[in-house]
């Protein structure tokens, strides 16, 4: 190199150093980072939330692939439900029958130990695809669960269907969800026509389970929902709970609000 160019380059270099160091210093993004996805030491072109909502840097190729269906990391793979999921929440998804039963009775669980609420319903789980849910519910919807209550030769059975593949923390809260159709039909079945506030309290309790289990996504994703029975129910009921925090706290309030009419309560 002659020597003239490599005195220019110092002095380039003197003047950019100093530049650059200042910009780190007033906590600017670094606009370098190993990309969340590819790995690779990259432009950052996007920054994305992943499952756990921390935002994680992706680079342009990256930020241009499928988003997961649960967060905003790429997807690589389909699940058995037909979403897109990224590697972190494809890891530990619920796949299978035996699983989702272990899974489901923890649920169960937590609620009891958390709220006190449950019933003594046998409750048999399968796992289905979205086309399956879908034509159970009115097909408008992307149903992630579906309780169904069903009366055969006389003897009530009650199943409770999940979306096959979903990440484990959105499933827990799909659990708790249907889990709160089978109390509701147990203890309010005059509310169970009521579809603003069968799936507002629904969602209430989804949302509660969520936010004891610390599953931040989940509460998100609840209070986030626009729409006018699960979003606008959800808000409905969580205004109306105030603080009441137990099954039988909450029952008393909905009994206070949507009284049974004469003796017949249905059952
Ligand atoms: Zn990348
Ligand atoms: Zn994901
Ligand atoms: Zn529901």
């Amino acid at each position: 190199m002659p020597k003239r160019l490599f005195v220019f380059f110092l002095l380039v270099a003197a003047v950019l150093i100093p530049v650059l160091s200042a910009q780190e210093k007033a906590g600017k993004a670094p606009s370098h980072a190993k990309c969340a996805h590819c790995q690779k030491d990259k432009f950052v072109s996007a920054q994305a939330k992943n499952g756990a909502g921390k935002l994680v840097p992706l680079c342009y190729e990256c930020a241009m692939l499928p988003q997961c269906e649960y967060c905003q990391l790429p997807s690589d793979t389909v699940s058995g439900g037909g979403d897109h999921l990224c590697r972190e929440c494809a890891k530990d998804c619920i796949k299978e029958k035996t699983e989702a039963e272990k899974v489901m009775k923890d649920v169960r669980q937590v609620l009891i130990a958390k709220f006190k609420m449950t019933t003594k319903h046998k409750i048999i789980y399968e796992l289905g695809t979205r086309r399956e849910l879908n034509l159970e519910a009115d097909g408008e919807h992307n149903e992630l669960g579906w309780f169904d209550p069903k009366t055969i030769r006389n003897k009530p059975q009650y199943t409770i269907r999940i979306l096959t593949g979903l990440p484990r923390d959105v499933f827990r809260a799909v659990g708790a969800h249907e889990l709160a159709h089978d109390w509701m039909s147990e203890e309010l079945p005059h509310l169970m026509d009521k579809p603003e506030i069968r799936e507002g309290f629904a969602e209430f309790v989804a949302w509660s389970f969520s936010k004891a289990e610390g599953n931040k996504r989940m509460m998100e994703y609840t209070e986030g929902r626009t729409d006018e029975v699960y979003g606008g129910g959800f808000r409905k009921v969580r205004t109306m709970m105030g603080d009441a925090k137990t099954a039988a706290e909450w029952k008393n309030v909905l009994l206070k609000e949507f009284p049974l009419k004469g003796k017949k309560s249905g059952k």
